[in-house]
């Protein structure tokens, strides 16, 4: 199977990430419950006990188009899913990548990249692999003559508002010119106390590459970091801010899953109203050439096994088949 042809066969790749135990797992001997038997199968062996106190392990599988287990680096899971996409962009289409899972699970990880220094795989994360294929790609002789002009945007969506991270936290309107394209524009300036990092668990980051030519959009590359998606549960919690950041995410992470399931099945109808996460996403999601990959980070201990079966699940319901 080529890289490209994983791709090629569908608009919709859904793969799984595994990460290795962390420090902490390994400190309090938690148990690794996931296994990858194949390239494109999970099994979670979730321990159980009978009434009669005997133990036994439920087994689970998962079928999806790529399962990276938990020795694979960035460069690989990037290999296989946001990288076909680029060409996507320069042929004037819409492409999006989702990371999907659990908070801690490897999202940011896989997304920016690791700098800390703590990991082996200290590495560039798909943001700066498709930033660097989207500079390689412009050079070839075909796209050259198009005359692109790259743009990049980044910015988080809290709690159903929008803020740019690059730009010292302003305020920005998500704008929808006369072609249905969607533009996130800044609006005003506010207070710095929405910072990224303080509550990153439960903002969707996105990062987006433009491709103009002649002042038009060609195409757009939208890369989004999700919000623990264990988040949307909070919606008991004491804390009514919590709950209502847990409400917010619960409804933005269904109304991802329709739209995406509506791009599988070429339907007309997309429900992208429901949230600001798909509002701003909304002109990736119609269109012939819209294509989407969506990579589910999974922690491997058992004592994550319940958010690791929701993660699962949810990822089964966006997959095509
Ligand atoms: P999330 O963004 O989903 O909350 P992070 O990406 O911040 O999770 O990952 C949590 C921790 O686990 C970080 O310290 C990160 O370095 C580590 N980690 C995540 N994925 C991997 C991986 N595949 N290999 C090694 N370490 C990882
Ligand atoms: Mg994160």
């Amino acid at each position: 199977l080529s890289t490209a042809d994983l791709i090629e066969e569908h608009r919709i790749c859904v793969c799984v990430r595994k990460r290795p135990l962390n420090k902490k797992e390994l400190a309090i001997k938690d148990l690794d419950v996931i296994t990858i038997p194949s390239k494109d199968v999970v099994m979670v062996h979730e321990p159980k006990q009978k009434v009669d106190l005997t133990r036994f392990l439920e087994n689970q599988t998962f079928r999806f188009d790529y399962a990276f287990d938990d020795t694979s680096n960035n460069e690989m899971v990037y290999r296989f899913t946001a990288g076909p996409l680029v060409e996507t962009i320069f042929e004037g289409g819409m492409a999006t990548c989702f990371a999907y899972g659990q908070t801690g699970s490897g999202k940011t990880h896989t997304m920016g990249g690791d700098f800390s220094g703590k990991n082996q795989d200290c590495s560039k994360g798909i943001y700066a692999l498709a930033a660097r294929d989207v500079f390689l790609m412009l050079k070839k002789p075909k796209y050259r003559k198009f005359d692109l002009q790259v743009y990049a945007t980044f910015f988080e969506i809290y709690s159903g508002k929008v803020f740019d991270l690059l730009n010292g936290k302003m305020k920005l309107k998500v704008l929808e010119d006369g072609k249905q394209q969607v533009n996130v524009v800044v609006i005003n300036i506010t207070s710095g106390k929405t910072s990224a990092n303080a509550h990153s668990s439960r903002s969707h980051a996105v990062f987006q590459i433009i491709l103009r030519r002649n002042e038009k959009m060609h195409g757009k590359f939208s890369l989004v970091d999700l919000a623990g998606n264990e988040r949307g549960a909070d919606t008991s919690s004491a804390d009514r801010q919590t709950r209502l950041e847990g409400a917010e995410i619960n409804k933005s992470l269904l109304a991802l899953k329709e739209c995406i399931r509506a791009l599988g099945r070429n339907q007309a109808h997309c429900p992208f109203r429901a949230s600001k996460l798909t509002q701003v996403l909304r002109d990736s999601f119609i269109g012939e050439n819209s294509r989407t990959c969506m990579i589910a980070t999974i922690s491997p201990g058992m004592t994550c096994c319940e958010n690791t079966l929701n993660t699962l699940r949810y990822e089964e319901e966006v997959s095509p088949q």
